[in-house]
């Protein structure tokens, strides 16, 4: 080449770059500074995938992740969550087969065999045919499987993972499923699904469960007491309540343990196996809190959830070969942060508002304007909304289900109105879903694609098939 092209090559390059440079520098100087700490670069991301942590938050979309992340304060520079400090950051379609709208049940699927079904479908096809899930091709691949969750532990999200029904509500139907697959661990509510009729629970076929995976070498543990001084050796059920287990907000009140602790729990006894393990952990409960259009409970579940994720991270960095992600099946309430959104209104709730409901219905002597001031802290009822109250207050709410219940729903009307935190609906809504990754393959779960694609993503990493 000659001096000559050379330099008109030079030329060009420079007429090229300038614009470019100059628009770079103009951006440089209008953003705002970067945030502290953004992205973690986690544990290496060029290793075999040897273990999976695949946490799920019900119903916690990018919104729900928002109002958690502006609740810990000043939003710049660098107030984020554990599941934001993570590398990587996807987004998935969340249809279902028959609706635009999943279900827990759909998604779960999706999520656990790679294959969209009808709402409320569990494991099977829309004709009722079972698909193989990601838990049970790693569990014959000779890795250790568990699941976890807030929720009862037959509840959608956990059943789709373990179970193949075709109706979700047939939750006695997922706990014998269970007691056929005996995942390594299981922990969360739900003890009357595994328990007879003759001894408190719901099953009428007499079966008692419990006694069996216990026969089967399983410690059985009922108490955030009784998980703490567990060893972590051997397999485990553990049933914390009868029914789902309480909203972190109400929590305090119970013997219940964190998620944070079931999580490390899990992750102590799993990671035992040196063929590896696969954990699903749920955040069950955000979506109830939203279904109830419940602001505060829905950052405290969100919060609690961060920190099992925060446990679930600090394992992978250390470990190196496991693979962390975070997502969700749906949104639930169709939550709007509006301008008028007011935090420090919201952080003086000190439970939850289907609890409030639930003292209001079932104790007539508790004093409207009191409990909804104590509770959730609102100290300006007007006699027009005390009066409301008090009408629903004569309906007996115990047997509505955790969507339809109208004085819980009036409740969530009154803190919407105070809080600025709005709802679109007390169901849950089409928007994509997110997905934090990190660890070794995280960056497959980049960009948009479907919610079937993750399980398949899972089983290309793990070297494990996934029909
Ligand atoms: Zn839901």
């Amino acid at each position: 080449m000659s001096k000559k092209t050379i330099s008109k090559w030079l030329l060009f390059f420079l007429v090229l770059c300038l614009p470019g440079c100059a628009m770079l520098d103009v951006v440089q100087r209008n953003s705002p500074p970067a945030l502290a700490g953004t992205r973690e670069p986690g544990p290496p991301a060029n290793s075999q995938v040897h273990s999976v942590i695949f946490f799920i938050g019900d119903g916690m979309a990018a919104v729900q992740r928002t109002l958690a992340r502006l609740s810990l304060g000043d939003p710049a520079p660098g107030r984020l969550l554990s599941m934001d400090r993570m590398p990587v950051l996807g987004e998935y379609m969340t249809h279902s087969a028959d609706a635009i709208v999943t279900d827990s049940a759909a998604s779960g699927t999706a999520m656990s065999t790679g294959h969209k079904t009808n709402n409320k479908m569990l494991g099977v096809d829309p004709s009722g045919k079972p698909f193989p899930t990601i838990l049970e091709q790693c569990r014959n691949s000779g890795m250790s499987v568990g699941l976890i969750t807030t929720t009862t532990i037959t509840h959608a999200t956990p059943a789709a993972f373990g179970s193949h029904v075709a109706a979700r509500e047939d939750e006695l139907q997922v706990a014998l499923q269970y007691a056929t697959l005996y995942p390594d661990v299981l922990m969360g509510g739900g003890r009357d699904n595994f328990l007879p009729t003759s001894q408190g629970g719901k099953r009428e076929d007499g079966q008692d469960l419990i006694s069996r995976f216990r026969s089967k070498g399983y410690a059985i543990l009922e108490t955030g007491e009784d998980l703490s001084h567990f060893q972590g050796k051997g397999k485990v059920l553990a049933l914390f309540s009868r029914n789902e287990m309480a909203f972190e907000l109400d929590r305090p009140k119970t013997r219940e343990p964190s998620l944070f602790q079931m999580t490390q729990k899990g992750i102590e006894i799993l990671s035992r196996n040196p063929k590896g393990f696969f954990l699903m952990v749920e955040g069950g409960k955000i979506d109830w809190a939203c279904h109830a259009n419940d602001a505060a409970c829905s950052i405290a579940d969100t919060l609690a959830f961060d920190r099992a994720i925060q446990g679930g991270l600090d394992f992978a960095k250390k470990e190196k070969r496991t693979l962390v992600l975070v997502a969700n099946d749906h949104e639930t309430g169709g939550m709007a942060i509006t301008k008028k959104a007011n935090l420090a209104f919201l952080s003086g709730a000190k439970a939850s508002i289907a609890q409030t409901a639930s003292f209001l219905s079932h104790d007539k002597s508790i004093d409207t304007a009191q409990i909804v001031s104590d509770n959730l802290g609102i100290r300006d009822l007007s006699e027009k909304e005390i009066k409301k109250i008090n009408s629903l207050r004569q309906e007996d709410a115990r047997e509505k289900s955790y969507i339809d219940n109208s004085l819980r729903n009036a409740l969530g009307e009154l803190v919407a109105k105070r809080s600025g935190i709005a709802f679109a609906t007390h169901d849950h809504t089409a928007v994509v879903g997110t997905i934090s990754a990190a660890g070794p393959g995280a960056v497959e779960f980049t960009g948009l694609y479907d919610n079937t694609e993750i399980p398949r993503k899972i089983a290309r990493l793990l070297k494990i098939s996934l029909p």
